[in-house]
């Protein structure tokens, strides 16, 4: 698998497949925030989301923000939906992401890393030997170099689609 490969694709974080997600031995997530679980421009957590959340835990899987922003929205998401955060991540740097392991008593072998950029979430994930999970952005609203970089997503995701 190249390092900008997702082991799993979807095409919302609602979509994914938490029974093989435990089969892969996975019970903690750490989870991107900007166009994973919100819309970059909104703020709003919805009642779905917030069921996922639920679904999460009944499941037996404990879950962490590991976001690049460091605004108050990015606590506020935490705190609503229940995630640890470890915010200001410099993905793809490897510290968040062991920061955040660290946080929920996980390691590489039993954490999955859920984002929608390969560049940041799926880079930093596959370097650290996590199970990968990439879901599709939920608003083309971006940074600028954001933008240039999901063209060249397009080129390296080919023409691979989501399981669900
Ligand atoms: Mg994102």
């Amino acid at each position: 698998m190249g390092l900008f490969t997702p082991d799993l694709y979807y095409s919302d974080v609602l979509a994914i497949d938490l029974a093989d997600l435990r089969a892969r031995g996975v019970r903690a997530l750490l989870v991107d925030l900007d166009n994973t679980l919100l819309p970059r421009d909104t703020n709003v957590v919805t009642p779905e989301l917030r069921g996922w959340a639920g679904t999460l835990e009944d499941a037996g899987f404990v879950a962490c923000l590991v976001s690049n922003n460091w605004h108050d929205r990015v606590f506020e998401v935490a705190d609503a939906l229940g995630f640890g955060l470890v915010p200001k991540a410099l993905k793809p740097l490897p510290f968040a992401f062991r920061k955040a392991m660290r946080l929920l008593g996980a390691g590489p072998a039993t954490s999955a890393v859920v984002g929608d950029q390969l560049f940041t979430d799926i880079l930093g994930g596959n370097m650290l030997g996590l199970t990968t999970v990439l879901v599709e952005p939920l608003s083309t609203s971006d940074l600028p170099h954001t933008l240039l970089l999901r063209l060249i997503e397009r080129r390296l995701l080919a023409d691979r689609q989501p399981l669900a």
